[in-house]
C-alpha cells in the first residue's frame, strides 16, 4: 500500500496536506533564507499562486566554505513566522543530529540534503522524530543505497518519509546535476514511499526548471519543490536556478495541466 505522508498547513481546507495522494502539492520558496522582506515578500506571491508548502534554508551545506552558509536559528524564526502569517508548511534542512531537535520546533517538514543522504546518525536521529522528513537523492547514490538510507529512518519508527529526485552527477556540465526522470516511476515500483522532485538543484538553470518541472509530473512526481527569489541575480545562494516570482507565475498553470491530464 502505498505511503501517504500527511503535513499539517493552515492554508488549505481540512488543514493537512497530503503527499503521496491523489493531489501534486507545490512546495516553493527561496533556496536560502536572506531576510525577512526576501522571505515575505516570495512566501505570499508563491502562496497566492497555490504552493502550499513553503521552502527555505537556514542551516546550508554550502559547496564552499566561503559561501553563505545560511541564517542559523535567525532563518529558522523567520520561516515560523511566514507560516504564522500565510499558513503554509515549512520544509527546511537538516544537517546534524544534535540540531534535530531545535529545527523540529520550527519546521513541518525535516530535508536531508543530497550530501547528508548517508548520514547515518543523522538518519537515525530523524527517524527517532515523527515528523516528516524528504530525503534528497544522494548525488552518487543508486536507488538502492537511496531506499537502504530511507530504511534507517523507516527503521527507527518514523513511517513519513518523502523521497526527492533532485539529479545525479553525471559527465555532463551543461547542467548542476542531471535529472534523473526515470527515479519517479521506478520508485514508484520499488517502493511505497511518496517521490517529489526538485529540478532546481536538478538543474541549477533557472531556463529549464519549467520544463523539468512539467517532466517530472508527467513522470508520477507527488509534488515540486521549487526555488523562487524575488530577485535571483541578487540572490546570495544559488540565484541561477532560482524562477522568479513571475516564472513562477505562469509556472503554476502548465503544472496543474499536466496533474490533471495523467
Ligand atoms: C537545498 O534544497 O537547499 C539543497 C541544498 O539541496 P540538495 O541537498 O539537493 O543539494
Amino acid at each position: 500500500e502505498d505511503t501517504v505522508v500527511e503535513v499539517p498547513a493552515a492554508c488549505v481546507s481540512g488543514g493537512v496536506v497530503r503527499i503521496g495522494g491523489p493531489e501534486l502539492v507545490m512546495m516553493a520558496g527561496p533556496c536560502t533564507v536572506e531576510s525577512e522582506e526576501q522571505l515575505m515578500t516570495t512566501a505570499a506571491a508563491v502562496r497566492k499562486e497555490g504552493a502550499v508548502i513553503l521552502r527555505g534554508g537556514a542551516f546550508k551545506p554550502s559547496t564552499s566554505p566561503y559561501g553563505f552558509r545560511g541564517l542559523g536559528e535567525e532563518g529558522l524564526k523567520l520561516l515560523a513566522k511566514a507560516r504564522d502569517e500565510f499558513g503554509m508548511a515549512i520544509i527546511t534542512e537538516v544537517m546534524t543530529p544534535t540540531d534535530v531537535a531545535m529545527v523540529c520546533e520550527y519546521a513541518d517538514i525535516l530535508q536531508i540534503g543530497t550530501r547528508n543522504m548517508q548520514n547515518y546518525m543523522l538518519l537515525d536521529e530523524v527517524g527517532r522524530t515523527r515528523k516528516p522528513v524528504v530525503l534528497k537523492r544522494g548525488m552518487s547514490s543508486t536507488f538502492e543505497e537511496w531506499l537502504l538510507a530511507a530504511e534507517y529512518i523507516l527503521s527507527q519508527g518514523n513511517r513519513n518519509v518523502i523521497l526527492c529526485e533532485r539529479g545525479i552527477r553525471t559527465f555532463e556540465k551543461t547542467t548542476r546535476n542531471t535529472m534523473d526522470i526515470s527515479a519517479f516511476p521506478l520508485i514508484k515500483r520499488l517502493s511505497h514511499l511518496p517521490i517529489i522532485s526538485d529540478p532546481s538543484q536538478g538543474t541549477g538553470r533557472r531556463d529549464i526548471v519549467g520544463p523539468m518541472s512539467l517532466a517530472s509530473i508527467a513522470a508520477g512526481s507527488d509534488a515540486l519543490l521549487v526555488e523562487v527569489h524575488p530577485n535571483p541575480d541578487e540572490a546570495l545562494k544559488d540565484g541561477a536556478q532560482s524562477i522568479t516570482i513571475e516564472q513562477f507565475r505562469q509556472l503554476m498553470p502548465q503544472v496543474q495541466s499536466v496533474a490533471s491530464a495523467i
